[in-house]
């Protein structure tokens, strides 16, 4: 699952857990930069935030880790909380090159978005993070950037692509598409 910050995913993402473990399914979730942070730490980086301005070829290893920790679960459903790709300072990089992709191999691809002026007012009100700049203009471009990478992994792994609004106060209804998305409301 990807999404650009302030699309609400991992709101969604606790809503979807909650609804199946009600009807008695289950789903591991795990998050991507989490994964990255882990073995960051070693080297003393403590802040989500800062893996971004890493030099790119500490993002491709931090990465690469990651990918391959991930594809060892042994979990039925796994959902990867990752993004399409990260604004670093040296342009867009894609959080699911082929080499990652090749390692985890993704059986489908859920792209959450969200209206540009939803996302700007959920960045601008979450002050636990340390976002970069935020214009509606530069979050329109972003969801067009994910748009055009995650079309770009679809091809790659010829895997379905599923796009599932998350619109203020209906978290319940994206929640529902991601379960249909993931073959999820079955028996
Ligand atoms: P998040 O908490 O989901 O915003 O992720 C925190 C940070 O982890 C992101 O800003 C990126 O620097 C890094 N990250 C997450 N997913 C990926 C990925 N697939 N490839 C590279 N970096 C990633
Ligand atoms: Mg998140």
């Amino acid at each position: 699952m990807v999404g650009i910050s302030g699309v609400g995913k991992t709101t969604l993402l606790e809503t979807v857990v909650r609804s199946l473990r009600a009807s008695g399914k289950q789903v591991a979730v795990v998050s991507f930069g989490t994964m990255m942070l882990e073995e960051a730490r070693r080297q003393g980086i403590s802040d989500r935030d800062a893996l971004r301005s890493l030099p790119t070829e500490e993002q491709v290893r931090l990465q690469t880790n990651a990918a391959e920790s991930i594809a060892a679960s042994d979990d039925d459903v796994v959902i990867v909380d990752t993004h399409a790709f990260v604004n670093t300072k040296f342009g867009y990089y894609p959080g699911l090159p082929e080499r990652v992709l090749r390692i985890i191999n993704p059986t489908s691809y859920i792209s959450v978005s969200a209206n540009p002026e939803e996302i700007y007012r959920r960045r601008m009100n979450d002050t636990t993070r340390n976002r970069d700049r935020i214009t509606v203009a530069g979050i329109k471009q972003e969801l067009g950037m994910q748009a055009a990478m995650v079309s770009a992994c679809s091809v790659i792994s010829g895997s379905p692509v599923k796009l599932v609004v998350n619109r203020d106060g209906r978290v319940d209804e994206a929640a529902n598409d991601v379960i249909r998305a993931a073959g999820l409301n079955g028996a």
